[in-house]
């Protein structure tokens, strides 16, 4: 089959032909449909603290249709089956596993890092991670349901939503999810902060109800829009400075989830966090109860995440789009998809 392959720091990604996927115990085989380009594969090609070696197939945000049964896969799963998956490849065994949250299985795989992912025409599923698409959602929209949940995760981390004033700094495509959710569970304001003015008016088609100029007066701003400060704050960009940032912003008895995935140290001052009672909170992964939730409410079309995905590529584009996204102009989400 073909991929798009890593090859070295400073290189595109190479298509090649790699050996076809064979499925293990208690897995499919599935034919990608649509895999979305995530901000987690683009560090894993330049940061030394989580390079992957030369050969890897990234990829983790993918929906696909089953191929080929493997030995012992549990349920009803049958070839033609439509699918996403968690990013992992867990035991099925632990108590982890069997609870529907295998980010904390010992033993599991990272699809895209530690196992072949969705850069590729095929990929290994373990069925005990994947979650059945309904009919009436696309591939497309399958593939949004991995970040999707990074962001209903942390949102559901923070408890109470509802009646809040809340921040979210950054409209990346996590940002935009966390808006959504925050949104959909009753916030009373969900306020954006960005540095991108193109970026932050997309927010207002995922639930934000006003945005602030993140070079600006983003404080004074967010009093003015809302009456108040923020009770609680997402902090969805992920670079130093942004913690201290939080805690200047935050309202009293604020909490402050930590969803930007920063690799370098970022200090704040304590007492100042004392002096507000704050609470910080930092939130990665998801499980398969919130894969379930966003497939149900693509169905119910409860939520249109459609206008995230602002780039479809094919295989032979992918590392073309791929190395345009470190310097990103218009995308948010950028999917491939087979011709
Ligand atoms: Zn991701
Ligand atoms: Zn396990």
């Amino acid at each position: 089959m073909k991929a798009a392959v890593f090859q070295e720091v400073g290189k595109p990604l190479g298509i090649e032909t790699v050996t076809d996927p064979q499925p293990q115990a208690g897995e499919v085989i599935i034919q990608v449909k649509a895999c979305g380009i995530c901000g987690t594969d683009l560090h894993a090609t330049v940061d030394p603290t989580m390079l992957v070696p030369a050969g890897t197939v990234l990829g983790h945000e993918f929906s696909g249709e089953i191929v080929e049964i493997g030995p012992g896969v549990p349920g009803d799963w049958k070839k033609g089956d439509r699918l996403c998956t968690l990013p992992f490849i867990g035991c099925g065994d632990c108590v982890p596993c069997r609870t529907g949250e295998p980010w904390q299985c010992p033993g599991k795989g990272i699809i895209g890092f530690d196992v072949p992912g969705g850069f590729a025409e095929y990929a290994r599923v373990h069925a005990n991670e994947a979650i059945r698409l309904p009919e009436t959602v696309s591939w497309q929209e399958g593939a949004l349901v991995e970040p999707l949940a990074v962001s209903l995760h942390a949102v559901r981390l923070a408890g109470k939503v509802e009646g809040k004033r809340v921040l979210v700094i950054g409209a990346g495509a996590i940002g935009l999810g966390v808006a959504n959710w925050c949104n959909f569970f009753g916030a009373r304001d969900v306020i954006v902060s960005e540095r991108d003015p193109n970026r932050a008016r997309q927010a207002q088609k995922f639930g934000a109800t006003g945005f602030v100029d993140a070079r600006g007066e983003a404080a004074a701003e967010f009093q003015r829009l809302t009456g108040g400060a923020p009770e609680l704050i997402f902090e969805c960009v992920g670079v130093p400075g942004l913690l201290a940032r939080c805690v200047e912003m935050a309202a009293y008895g604020a909490e402050i989830v930590v969803v930007g995935f920063c690799m370098q140290p970022d200090t704040f001052v304590p007492a100042l966090a004392m002096l507000k009672e704050i609470s910080f909170k930092f939130s990665i992964g998801n499980n398969k109860a919130e894969f379930q939730f966003i497939a149900d409410m693509m169905a119910a079309d409860r939520i249109n995440m459609r206008p995230l995905i602002t780039d479809l590529v094919s295989l032979s584009d992918l590392p073309t789009a791929f190395e345009a996204l470190r310097r990103p102009v218009h995308q948010c989400k950028v999917l491939w998809e087979p011709k």
